[in-house]
């Protein structure tokens, strides 16, 4: 098999990785016109300085040995298998990059023999890169879950950034879908890297000439859609990773029909993006917005609405604490304000230093008020023509393309008997109060 082919292989079988993101587009180029666009191969990450860098993302092999029913490269599945040799792979990494087509690898791989064999091989390419090609572009690594502590190790001093893979959210569903792997397999590793990255900022502080341990954290993955786990659950371990193991980013990946196992959701399903969207919105208001996953959904609600954005769910529940005074409410309650981001409260605490707000000062220094005029007021008034109710706030908060899903507000008697869904359910549905 040709470099070519392996290629073609082994980055398409790594675009179901979500922990850094392909372009998704396949697009040739044409005379006269300008760059060309392929679904896989090449895909865009955050660098630790927050630099957006373009990498090249492909598999080591996808030879994997384990049989996980949602994966494409399970041992049981008839796909064509390749397998790069480290020296190879390094070679095709420093071409791309000297022409400029990348800036970095990501590099995962399905498990070849055994997860210290896997592992040894990737450790071969790195080594390659960083020692004799001198390379110190970015590189992101997956640990391969039960692979010895020291070659992780030594994967991490190679790699600036490293993810595990926790794949799916319980272990009833591993052991369901992947009976090769176990939380604790994957948690391990996750808490090994922690440690790692904690003790090399110590010591790269100590030693001018300490050597990084993935500087730019690790990150993890998890499907969403392929197991019956609700949006709750979901919230819920996210948080904890995040809390636990000090994870950079949780990647949330819709569920791509790949088998016919009646253990997964049916070919003909289109993967959940929806939900995939809502559950990174969600993960937003964890990371940057002071909200706890309890606060976002409890038992009791535990799906995320398709209709609004989470805060803006949020907000429609808790309308008791709205409107807030912009000149004099906290930094947590501005950033809960739907249509006040993290820039806009910033600005709004920088400029109220200085002066008392009102509506077009607001506008003034860049405040978006399409529906945060719903939600506050300045130096005790509202926004002129705003009413401020529940009613009002969620018109504001759901898009015209969604607003023709709702029934339209016709008056008619009431009946005992009628099934017709009435505008105030959807209402009740969308804002989870009775
Ligand atoms: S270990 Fe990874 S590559 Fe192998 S079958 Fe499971 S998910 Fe796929």
């Amino acid at each position: 098999m040709d470099l070519f082919d392996k290629l073609r292989i082994l980055s398409d079988a790594a675009k179901y990785d979500a922990a850094c993101t392909s372009s998704g587009v396949d697009r040739d180029g044409k005379g006269g016109q300008l760059g060309n666009a392929a679904a896989c191969g090449i895909c865009h990450s955050f660098s630790a300085d927050g630099r957006c860098v373009s990498l090249l993302k492909v598999l080591m092999s996808n030879a994997c040995i384990y049989n996980c029913a949602y994966c494409l490269n399970r041992v049981s599945n008839d796909v064509p298998r390749a397998t790069f040799a480290p020296r190879e792979l390094a070679d095709l990494t420093i071409h791309f990059y000297r022409r400029n087509y990348i800036e970095g690898l990501f590099l995962s791989s399905g498990v070849v023999k055994s997860p210290d064999y896997t592992c040894e091989k990737m450790i071969e390419t790195l080594r390659i890169l960083r020692e004799e090609y001198g390379f110190r572009g970015y590189i992101h690594a997956k640990a391969i879950p039960g692979a010895d502590d020291l070659l992780l190790n030594r994967l991490g001093r190679l790699s600036d950034r490293m993810s595990v893979n926790i794949e799916l959210p319980s272990q009833q569903s591993l052991d369901k879908l992947a009976p090769d792997k176990s939380k604790s397999a994957i948690l391990r590793p996750m808490g090994l890297l922690r440690d790692g990255i904690k003790e090399n900022c110590t010591d790269l502080i100590r030693y001018r000439h300490a050597e990084p341990f993935a500087p730019a954290g690790q990150s993890t993955q998890m499907i969403v859609g392929a197991t019956p786990e609700s949006d709750y659950q979901i919230l819920q371990l996210t948080a904890a990773l995040y809390q636990k193991f000090s994870l950079k980013r949780v990647f949330f990946s819709a569920y791509i029909p790949v088998s016919d196992n009646p253990l997964l959701p049916a070919r003909t399903i289109s993967p959940p993006l929806l939900r995939e969207h809502r559950l990174y919105q969600a993960d937003w208001l964890l990371r940057f917005y002071g909200f706890s996953a309890n606060e976002i959904l409890d038992e009791k609600h535990p799906i995320l609405n398709p209709l609004i954005d989470p805060k803006c769910n949020w907000a429609i529940n808790n309308m008791a604490l709205f409107p807030v005074e912009v000149n004099t409410a906290p930094r947590e309650l501005l950033l809960r304000v739907p249509g006040i981001g993290v820039n806009s409260t910033m600005r709004i605490l920088r400029a109220r230093r200085e002066t008392k707000l009102d509506f077009s000062g607001l506008r003034r220094i860049g405040v978006v008020l399409k529906r945060a005029q719903y939600f506050i007021t300045c130096q005790g008034k509202t926004a002129q023509g705003v009413r401020i109710t529940p009613d009002n706030a969620l018109n504001a908060l759901i898009s015209d393309s969604q607003k023709q899903r709702l029934p339209s507000q016709n008056y008619e008697q009431l009946s005992l008997f009628s099934d017709q869904i009435t505008r105030e359910d959807v209402v009740k549905c969308i804002s989870g109060q009775i």
